[in-house]
């Protein structure tokens, strides 16, 4: 089971007194924790909502696992190489959100990374052999994909490529889940999918509180929070070096699974990337995307992105802050 990278703390949970209330739960969906938090003026009706989002997850994780091969995204891999297959409108819109972030990124978010990042296996401690990279690594390039956004249709123009929808699909989850909770009339609501997070609302009068880990320090159950966020009605979305990793005991290289699509490789300019924007959608892709690019490269790409922040930890372990996020000079 994946460890939360958030965390979210100090939520105020109400003695199961009938009426209004807090409600909380938390399942494993996705290859991680999902937690929702709502107030609610009636337990039962809450209840209901908290289900429903559980029930969206799962259908979301059944729709795009690459690991489930009756999956939409399963089956459109095996066959995209030789004809349009025809996707759905979710699925059309999901790979739409992508390709805008690899063209604003000049390809560093690239969800043909999977190509050659369907053979790394971090449980198995097993990365691509060099004929592997030699064949598949020509075959990570967005351009390769082929979308009509009219149609519903995806192509792929490569014998090789594969996709994968890990650095979005949890983020894009996270925006559905506020959906349905709205529809239920909430309005004070905290949902998580392992490292990405969407608030409504506050905690009723207070900010909900989200916390950065530490990605090199463990504590006794969990890691240590390097920094405290107090956040409302946001997305938050967390990319980190130490979820999904093995170190190569030859090369002593740090092997996660944030790709850098121009190598092959694991990125490894930083070791931790928040996003901060309305949607959890584009704050996962862009936490993804950021933590290809760097320091430099991320905040310079940010600019141009008005509502959004970030804070980024560096391979020294030196927190960088986007302008926003930094008091003003006096
Ligand atoms: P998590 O899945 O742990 O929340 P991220 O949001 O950082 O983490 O996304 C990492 C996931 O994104 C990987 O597991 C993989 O599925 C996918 N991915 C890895 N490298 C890239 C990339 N360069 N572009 C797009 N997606 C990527
Ligand atoms: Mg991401």
């Amino acid at each position: 089971m994946r460890l939360l990278r958030c965390w979210l703390i100090g939520i105020l949970l109400a003695p199961g007194t009938g009426w209004a209330e807090w409600l909380h739960d938390q399942q494993d969906i996705m290859g991680t924790e999902v937690t929702v938090t709502v107030w609610h003026d009636q337990a039962a009706a809450g209840k209901e909502a908290i289900a429903a989002v559980m029930a969206d997850m799962r259908r979301i994780d059944a729709t795009y696992s690459p690991y489930i091969e009756s999956s939409e995204l399963a089956r459109l891999n095996a066959t995209a190489a030789q004809q349009p297959v025809p996707i759905s409108a979710e699925f059309s819109y999901l790979i739409e959100r992508s390709l805008h972030y690899s063209r604003l990124s000049g390809g560093a978010f690239d969800i043909t990374f999977a190509s050659l990042g369907w053979f790394y296996d971090y449980r198995g401690k097993k990365k691509p052999d060099a004929e592997q990279r030699k064949n598949l690594l020509p075959a990570i390039n967005y351009k390769f994909l082929t979308l009509d956004p009219v149609r519903h249709t995806l192509a792929f123009a490569h014998p090789n490529v594969r996709i994968d929808l890990g650095g979005i699909a949890k983020g894009y989850a996270v925006d559905r889940a506020v959906e349905i909770l709205r529809r239920y009339g909430i309005t004070h609501a905290s949902v998580s999918a392992g490292g990405d997070s969407r608030l409504l609302g506050d905690r009723r009068g207070r900010p909900w509180l989200i916390g950065i880990k530490n990605p090199r320090q463990r504590g006794a159950d969990d890691r240590e929070v390097v920094l405290t966020m107090p956040l409302s009605d946001v997305a938050v979305s967390t990319s980190g070096d130490y979820e999904r990793f093995f170190i190569d005991e030859k090369t002593g290289e740090r092997v996660h699974h944030i790709i850098n699509p121009k190598t092959g490789r694991s990125a490894d300019s930083v070791i931790s990337v928040t996003i901060l924007g309305p949607q959890g959608t584009d704050t996962d892709a862009l936490s993804t995307t950021l933590f290809v690019l760097g320091v430099e490269q991320g905040l310079a790409l940010l600019e141009g992105l008005p509502g959004f922040d970030a804070v980024i930890i560096d391979a020294a372990g030196k927190v960088h802050y986007s302008p926003g996020l930094q008091p003003p000079s006096p």
